[in-house]
């Protein structure tokens, strides 16, 4: 609460205004529209969870379950946590719903609210959105293609340009093992040169150096070996076909070793879109495959794929267009004309005709010029006369042309006009 007494939001949210707010609904439109093409259908869980899930989905060395849970009791002393990603939800919810014993595509998408005690600054919020897409039970590189093929269409089909694909593989349970084993040895070798955290991560998470938070100390990890190098013979045979689909589809891509993300399921496959006018937090979006984690929540044995796109990220980066409005102003003069223009207004707005009314008083005079003001591509003037003869004035403001129109003529005009 600031000194005056005002409620302020808080620290590391915001809010969405109806401008703004305009252009997030075009970018889920557009988003919707491209994601069933692909045959995506949408799925909403809970905005909370059992902190469980998390943890175990997430993972339990994962910064997010570390650091960043919003997570609460509540009146029963439940432990509950605000979701910080999309993914185990889905995967508890395909489970609880038996969904994989249906014949649909289990061919997800979800846009909503997501969760993280982090340190906010720009490109990085406590409340943030993601656009999440997954696809669970497809085993092939195929489908990694796809994921960014689709990822690379959205963002075009909304003009964000000057953007770079980075690929990777972080393996699997049979080839990882062993790499984490040289990794840890290598880290341990230059332990005084890594961050706090990364010292701790070469037992808990040694993956996770590579995507140190401390700027000056990140550099010590370059030489370290990398898990592309150390890829089993399917992972890297995964690897190289997903590359060449990328290939047939004339995507590029640049193959970015050090890209572990920073959640602990992924395996094999691992994309991030990134785009250099976001500065510090540049990615756009990210995802990969988890192959084991339906397994992980006593699912069936079922491999998974799929991306999360932060949505303010993504808005700051498509280019405004001007929204025209386009609107009938209804001016009317006292109490009776006000009750008609009222059901006027209903009938105008069950025809789709989007219609304003201000129910202050106002002179004619002042209600004209309102509605210029407001940017009203027709006012209809409701006054004295107009209630006897039940004909109105139309006036079209672009053109200055007024004419006297009947109820059902109002809607020809307008629809003519357009
Ligand atoms: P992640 O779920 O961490 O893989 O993130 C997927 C995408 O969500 C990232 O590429 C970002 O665009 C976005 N994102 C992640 N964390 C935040 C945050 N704290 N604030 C805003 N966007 C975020």
């Amino acid at each position: 609460m600031s000194e005056k007494g005002r409620i302020a939001a808080i620290k590391g949210t915001k809010d969405i205004l109806p401008q703004e707010a305009r252009k997030w609904q075009r970018v889920e439109v557009t988003a919707k529209r491209i994601f069933e093409l692909y045959g995506y259908r949408e799925i909403r869980t809970p905005i909370f969870e059992a902190t469980e899930l998390f943890k175990k989905g997430t993972g339990e060395t994962s910064d997010i379950v570390i650091k960043e849970m919003y997570t609460f009791k509540d009146k029963a002393g439940r432990s509950l946590t605000l979701r910080p990603e999309y993914t185990p939800s889905i995967a508890r919810s395909i489970i609880e719903h038996r969904l994989h014993l249906q014949p649909d595509p289990l061919r997800f998408y979800f846009i909503g609210p997501m969760f993280r005690y982090d340190k906010p600054q720009k490109g990085r919020y406590r409340q943030f959105h993601q656009m999440d897409i997954e696809v669970f039970g497809e085993k092939g590189p195929a489908v990694d293609a796809e994921n960014v093929e689709m990822a690379d269409y959205l963002l075009k089909a909304l003009k964000v340009n000057e953007t770079e694909i980075l690929i990777n593989s972080v393996g699997c349970q049979e080839c990882r093992p062993s790499y984490l084993k040289e990794l840890k040895e290598a880290a341990e070798k230059r332990r005084s040169l890594l961050c706090e955290d990364c010292q701790r991560k070469i037992t808990t998470n040694p993956l996770r150096i590579f995507d140190c938070k401390v700027e000056t100390r990140r550099e010590t990890a370059r030489d370290f070996p990398m898990i592309i190098d150390y890829l089993c013979s399917e992972c890297e045979e995964h690897f190289e076909e997903f590359k060449s689909h990328l290939d047939s589809y004339q995507i590029n891509f640049i193959i970015e070793p050090r890209l572990v993300r920073g959640i602990d399921y992924y395996t094999k496959t691992t994309f991030e879109i990134i785009s250099s006018k976001l500065g510090a937090q540049d990615a756009i979006l990210g995802g990969g495959r988890y192959d084991d984690l339906m397994k992980l929540f006593g699912g069936p044995d079922m491999c998974a794929i799929g991306f999360a796109v932060g949505m303010e990220r993504l808005i700051s980066l498509v280019p405004h267009s001007k929204v025209s409005e386009n609107f009938l102003y209804l001016a009317f003069m006292g109490d009776e004309a006000q009750r008609q223009g009222m059901a006027l207004a209903r009938f105008l707005r069950q025809n789709d005709i989007e219609c304003w009314m201000e129910y202050k008083e106002r002179s004619l005079r002042n209600q004209m010029s309102r509605a210029n003001k407001l940017g009203a591509s027709w006012v209809l003037i409701v006054g004295e006369e107009e209630i006897k003869s039940r004909k109105y004035q139309l006036k079209n403001m672009s053109t200055g042309k007024q004419v006297e129109v009947s109820q059902e003529d109002i809607i020809k005009v307008i629809r003519e006009f357009s």
